[in-house]
């Protein structure tokens, strides 16, 4: 397994820290063009409950979120400036070059990492994805969440499937980096649907991939499913053993950017395991030694 500290270390020959950013914008899943309630799990703040304050201009953001990892960046670090919450490529062109440039144009930004929806890259976009890497490179992150597309109109994700492959294929033909979201334990997934979203992602070129346990989060409609009893959690040694195995499909070259996922501790209603990062990272590791030990290494099915 390569993860993302080991292939930005060896890239960039420093810790690279991960700024989150919010550009204000909203998302066609939310604004009516599509929807107005949402993904089934996703919360008010979009996906992006860690992005520094929102009213703010993208340097201002950028100074506070340095600021809160000072004491582990230390001189010498290089930040992503990573524009988290909604779909950041979603609104008025103009506006978002600017947010964009203004993030590119700090010193110590070595990274542009946008997260966004496969939908919602106009041509013009594409354009100015393509000038802004010459520049410094850029990350696109794609929320796919499942390739399975039963599930993802039951999470209402409101794209299908073709519309991720063709936006992979064209990010990569203009050498943009593509990290896609995926999140598991959706509900009425068996682990080997999940598998099957891992080896979609890897087999249409992905660079990277999060995997994310699927949070069930208060004020969400999968709160409601969830309360319905529809929603059936994983404990943490089933979720790590999972990792496990979904491990063995992601070659060397697709980079693991997660393996957990960040829930907000104060909206988090399930699996409340989770909020216990320490116990979450340690039982993962364990895991990854012991396998490692018995030499079961992970790509060693492929
Ligand atoms: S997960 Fe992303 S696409 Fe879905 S509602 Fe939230 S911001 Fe919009």
């Amino acid at each position: 397994m390569v993860t993302v500290n080991d292939y930005l270390k060896s890239k960039y020959g420093c810790k690279v820290y991960k700024l989150a950013l919010s550009a204000k914008v909203t998302c066609p899943n939310r604004d009516g063009t599509l929807g107005t309630r949402g993904c089934i799990f996703c919360s008010e703040g979009g996906s992006g409950e860690f992005a520094a304050g929102a009213e703010k201009s993208v340097n201002d953001q950028i100074l506070e979120a340095k600021a809160r990892v000072a004491a582990k960046a230390g001189p010498g670090a290089g930040y992503i400036a990573y524009f988290q919450s909604f779909t950041n490529t979603y609104g008025d062109f103009d506006y978002l070059s600017r947010m964009f440039r203004e993030a590119i144009g700090v010193s110590d930004v070595v990274i542009l990492s946008i997260a966004t929806r496969p939908d919602c890259i106009s041509d013009e976009m594409y354009g100015l994805l393509e000038e802004l890497n010459k520049i410094k490179p850029v990350w696109v992150e794609l929320g796919l969440q499942t390739a399975n597309e039963q599930t993802a109109r039951y999470i209402r994700r409101c794209y299908e499937l073709p519309v991720y492959d063709e936006c992979v294929a064209r990010l990569r033909s203009i050498g943009i980096e593509v990290i896609t979201h995926v999140i598991l334990g959706l509900p009425g997934e068996t682990r080997e649907d999940m598998a099957a979203t891992v080896r979609h992602v890897v087999e249409v070129g992905s660079n990277g991939i999060k995997l994310q346990l699927l949070h069930v989060l208060r004020g969400t409609d999968l709160e409601r499913e969830y309360r319905l009893g529809k929603v059936p959690v994983m404990e943490l040694d089933e979720y790590v053993d999972l990792l496990m195995y979904l491990l063995t499909l992601i070659p060397d070259n697709v980079v693991v950017h997660r393996l957990t996922g960040d829930g907000p501790k104060k909206g988090l209603l399930a699996p409340l395991w989770t909020g216990d990062k320490k116990k979450v990272l340690n039982t993962i590791n364990a895991a990854l030694k012991e396998r490692k030990t018995n030499g079961h290494y992970f790509n060693d099915r492929r």
